[in-house]
């Protein structure tokens, strides 16, 4: 990864936008800049340092398709199925054994 793909780079300050309230935080090997975040609904999100918009960083966390599209195959270590794509910055790769794999 070269600097200017790398946000963590460009942002000046960071704004998080993301639903309060997770009683769990999943981290995952290989990315400090993503994590799991489990809520008491049962709604699981994708917590990631997602883009920088004129040098603001955004970091959000949207909900993983628990109802039909995605799947916890297992917990610890965690695996999820398929991939997870943010849609906002294309941030796309595999949760696999408690570890981020890039797609
Ligand atoms: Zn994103």
């Amino acid at each position: 990864m070269t600097a200017t793909e790398d946000p963590r780079r460009q942002a000046t300050e960071w704004v998080e936008l993301v639903e309060p309230g997770w009683s769990r935080v999943i981290t995952l090997v290989g990315s400090n800049t993503k994590n799991i975040r489990v809520y008491p609904d049962g709604t699981w999100r994708f917590w990631h340092l997602c883009k920088v918009v004129d040098g603001t960083g955004i970091i959000c966390a949207p909900a993983l398709r628990l109802d039909g599209g995605h799947r916890v195959v297992t917990e610890d270590p965690l695996t999820i199925d398929p991939s997870i794509l943010c849609p906002d910055c294309g941030a796309h790769g595999f949760v696999r054994d408690g570890r981020w794999v890039p797609a």
